[in-house]
């Protein structure tokens, strides 16, 4: 351990000899410094953090009370002693309300002043012990704040001590809403997902599995892994969420059922037609013959349309696509997108396909193809979730140097909340079909990656029960495009 440094202050050589003899000779691991004046102790004082000083109240120039008053200025937790004359009880009183530590008078008891300067050794000896273990908790509690785990603090009494930025950002709950209240009144069912964590004796690798428990905060259940260790005065708890992960499982459940639902429905009416030609053929006239083979061919074609966008999906994914780089005329494409998609709208008289096109549009230079397919994507969802008809309006503008696409309907339109989700994968609004619209959450998604390829951008403009207008925005001269 490092010497501990007196510094001893008397304008009395004869002092200044005889106690740092006697320190010395009852001490063991002092550094002893003296000063002859309170401005040459200042001057030392600055320099060095003594662990204890002793000085004289009594000196020329500066006075002891005036040394006390900067050493508490400079040195505050620096313990004082005063030696005061015989029989001066005020200055010695002035002294203790001014802060010193113990004043000794003199003639000094030797024994009385060796004890004192020994208690307030020990006393700055573990304040410095306080002190650095505070800085460590600090430093711990800086690291804390920087992980990504959640970590939070409960101490014997079930209170809130420490919560993380981590914290903050996972839950959504303040430090200033967690810290000094219980965890049960913070995090509401805690008290019934307590008992699942597991709580770890001693902090180590593996020691313990983390636990996923539902978390339910004011409107939202988050799920969390979380687990804790127990020290002395209470448990850390280390979390983190796994909603998102429990929600792409979710996701992927339900693109399994709307896979295998947009595989059997059009596959059921394939198989009834054939059967039914088979088995039937004879007792049906010409045009119920032609009317099930349109089913045969039309369903199909349906099948191989989700069979090629979980492909291109998975394409898109792993990059392995290439565009093609030519000159495209926009308008004329969403003619003949509006036809396409027109004819096969038989029977829906309601629904009409509108071109409005401004008069001077630039060529687009990139994959006619895929930018067809993305327009069929948009125009086929406005007459699919437009189911009391309307118009659907596809209009082509150019905007300094940028093409501008919109798609507008006039039907059921996207919540505020999902205008974003939809350009998800699989994502879809209403996945349980309650409307009985079929899809596999793929098309948008399939538009954002491939106009992102193009350079472009996608977004929607939307009101709940009023329609929706999906937006494309090109760049209107292009070379090659690969990726
Ligand atoms: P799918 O139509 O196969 O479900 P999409 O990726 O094309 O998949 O669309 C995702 C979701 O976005 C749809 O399920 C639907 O809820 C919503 N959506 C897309 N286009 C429109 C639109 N024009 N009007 C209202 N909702 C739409």
């Amino acid at each position: 351990m490092n010497p501990q440094r007196i510094l001893i202050v008397d304008d009395d050589p004869a002092l200044l000899e005889a106690l740092p003899a006697a320190i010395e000779l009852r001490m063991d691991g002092i550094e002893i410094e003296t000063a002859e004046t309170a401005d040459a102790a200042l001057e030392r004082i600055r320099i060095v953090d003594h662990d204890a000083i002793v000085t004289d109240i009594k000196m020329p120039g500066m006075d002891g009370l005036a040394l006390l008053a900067e050493i508490k200025r400079l040195r505050p937790r620096t313990p004082t002693l005063l030696i005061t004359g015989h029989g001066e009880h005020d200055l010695a009183i002035q002294a203790l309300r001014g802060g010193a530590y113990d004043y000794v008078a003199k003639p000094i008891d030797r024994d009385y002043f060796l004890a004192s300067l020994a208690r307030a050794l020990q006393v700055r000896q573990l304040d410095r012990q306080v002190e650095e273990q505070r800085a460590a908790l600090e430093r711990h509690a800086r690291v804390l704040e920087h992980v990504d785990d959640g970590v939070f603090l409960v101490d014997d009494a079930e209170v809130i001590q420490h919560w993380n930025l981590a914290a903050e950002a996972i839950l959504g709950i303040p430090r200033q809403a967690a810290l000094g209240r219980s965890a049960g009144e913070t995090l509401p069912n805690w008290d019934a997902i307590a008992p699942l964590v597991p709580v770890a004796k001693t902090p180590g690798p593996g020691s313990q599995q983390a636990a996923t428990v539902p978390l339910e905060l004011d409107e939202r259940e988050l799920w969390l892994s979380i687990s804790g260790v127990e020290f002395a005065d209470g448990t850390v708890y280390a979390f983190r969420s796994l909603t998102e992960e429990r929600a792409l499982d979710e996701l992927k459940g339900e693109f399994v059922a709307t896979v295998s639902h947009e595989l059997r429905t059009p596959l059921a009416a394939i198989y009834g037609s054939a059967q039914t030609l088979r088995e039937r053929r004879h007792e049906l006239d010409d045009a119920s013959q032609q009317r099930l083979l349109e089913v045969i061919v039309q369903e199909s074609e349906r099948l191989t349309r989700v069979a090629s966008d979980i492909l291109l999906a998975g394409r898109l994914d792993t990059g392995g696509l290439k565009l093609a780089a030519e000159e495209v005329d926009i308008v004329p494409l969403a003619r003949e997108v509006a036809d396409e998609v027109g004819t096969s709208q038989r029977g829906n008289g309601e629904l009409s396909i509108e071109v409005v096109a401004s008069t001077a549009v630039a060529p687009f230079a990139g994959d006619r193809d895929r930018l067809r397919q993305v327009l069929i994507n948009l125009v086929e969802n406005a007459v699919k979730y437009s189911p009391s008809g309307g118009k659907v309006e596809i209009r082509v503008e150019s905007d300094n140097g940028r093409l501008r696409l919109a798609v507008q309907d006039r039907g059921v339109g996207i919540a505020q909340g999902e205008q974003r989700r939809i350009f998800g994968k699989f994502y879809r609004v209403d996945p349980n079909q309650t409307h009985g619209v079929g899809g596999t959450g793929l098309g948008l998604y399939i538009c954002r990656e491939l106009v992102r390829r193009m350079d472009g951008r996608i977004w929607v403009d939307s009101r709940e029960g009023h329609g929706s207008t999906f937006f494309v925005e090109l760049p209107a001269a292009r070379s090659t495009v690969a990726v």
